[in-house]
């Protein structure tokens, strides 16, 4: 095929793969970034230690990806978590598997593995225009704003990974839901994904607990039970247990109008047994006291006691216990989009063929966090990106192959 000039619009995770893949089978490609540079969110994602990838049985791996784990199937076996480990030892990032199968460089960090990459593209010819941000459509044309001119993209094909809608500081704003909609492109509801809740404090909880992490303990929701930790924050609760959790928290709000995640303060410990403990302690010590000595509770989990449990339950060991083993904590809403780690929702699958192209728009791609699939945290979110890119990127090879381009 002779080479031909395309366009892909965002320098995140989901379009530089792209760009790798399209570059490498010989075509000009210019990487269009709103941003002053590219890679923002992964970079971010680096300072947690960059979670690339998830070591759990592949067949596991593939059902994480909620309603959409079919449609990204292809994908994924196309990519698979040893390629993505493959593909970063190949750009001089060695990884491990660190606890809960989670898959890490072993720097722990991101920007080494970016840079390699960004040598890589430059070294295959990988235009990439900073500071050029798509701002819709102009008489079917993609217009580009840069500092100190307005043009129309001119490409045989173009490849959107605009990313989604949390963190929009970091460049993904999605304004692009609009333009899109307007094409006739189906677009779920952008919603935060992996996320912290607000719950309503008392000003004491508010005031002296805010901060204060709540650790092994377990946590159930629709989701299931899961053991970990969270944090108490002024506005609620946040943390890797609450975004185990929040995909069904989230959609219990939207369904019913409440939701709430219950949780076991002690879960090594058995019910009767602590009851038994709580009351045989002193009658004259405080309920403090007691509670230390027979049930291993103080600090933030007896507040989390006190906000919830009422003073007659309090005072009877039975019912303290059971709310200690189970003690639902209410929700009153999500975080606001802009605070969640990802987001769910975006270009529906509906709108796209297998090869990741938008019906409406013949010669125009889709990739990454923008398609409406989510994840948990895990290292899923950048495993997916990286895929979509590439399944994007292979599905556009072969439309070229048959259709030479689009009409310009
Ligand atoms: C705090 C945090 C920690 C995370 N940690 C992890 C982790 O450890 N593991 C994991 O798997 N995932 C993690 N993620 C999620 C992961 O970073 C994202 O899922 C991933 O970056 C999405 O990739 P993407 O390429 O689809 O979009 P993005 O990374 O959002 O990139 C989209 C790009 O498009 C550009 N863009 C948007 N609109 C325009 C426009 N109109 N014109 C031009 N350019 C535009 C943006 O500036 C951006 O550079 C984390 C996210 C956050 C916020």
């Amino acid at each position: 095929m002779p080479e031909k000039e395309i366009a892909i619009i965002g320098g995140g995770p989901a379009g530089l793969m792209a760009a790798e893949v399209l570059s490498s089978a010989g075509h000009a490609v210019t990487v269009y970034e709103a941003m002053p540079t590219v890679g923002r969110k992964f970079l971010l994602a680096g300072k947690s230690g960059l979670n690339i990838t998830h070591a759990e049985d592949f067949s596991e791996f593939r059902t994480r990806f909620g309603a959409s784990s079919a449609m990204l199937k292809p994908a994924l076996d196309a990519f698979t978590p040893d390629d993505v480990r493959d593909w970063a030892a190949g750009l001089g990032t060695e990884t491990f598997v660190g606890s809960s199968n989670r898959v890490f460089p072993t720097t722990m960090k991101a920007s080494p593995l970016l840079r390699a990459w960004l040598k890589r593209l430059e070294a295959q010819g990988v235009n990439i225009l900073m500071r050029h941000r798509w701002t819709g459509f102009d008489d079917g044309e993609l217009m580009i704003e840069a500092l100190d001119r307005r043009f129309a993209v001119q490409a045989d094909a173009i490849l959107f990974a605009l990313g989604g809608a949390s963190w929009p500081k970091l460049g993904s704003d999605a304004a692009w839901t609009g333009w899109l909609a307007d094409k006739g492109v189906e677009i779920t509801t952008l919603r935060p994904a992996n996320c912290g809740f607000d719950v309503q404090w008392s000003e004491i909880m508010r005031e002296r607990f805010a901060g204060a992490p709540l650790k092994s303990i377990t946590a159930t929701s629709a989701a299931g039970t899961f053991s970990g930790e969270f944090v108490v924050s002024r506005h609620g609760i946040e943390g890797s247990l609450v975004y185990a959790h929040s995909a069904a928290l989230r959609d219990g709000l939207e369904r019913e109008g409440h939701a709430e995640l219950v949780i076991d303060l002690m879960p090594g410990r058995q019910l009767e047994r602590m009851a038994g403990d709580i009351a045989r302690q002193d009658r004259r010590a405080s309920f403090s006291t007691r509670l230390r000595k027979g049930a291993g509770i103080e600090g933030v989990k007896l507040a989390l006691l006190r906000e919830f449990v009422t003073p007659a339950d309090f005072a009877d060991p039975e019912r303290l216990a059971g709310h200690i083993k189970a003690l639902p904590i209410p929700l009153q809403r999500p975080r606001p989009i802009e605070e969640a780690i990802s987001s769910a929702g975006g270009v529906s699958f509906d709108s796209i063929d297998t090869d990741y192209m938008l019906d409406m728009l013949p010669g125009t791609f889709v990739a990454g966090e923008m398609l409406d699939w989510e994840a948990p945290t895990g290292g899923y979110l950048l495993t997916a990106c990286f895929a979509t890119g590439r399944a994007a990127a292979s599905g556009m090879l072969q439309w070229l192959e048959r259709e030479g381009g689009r009409r310009r």
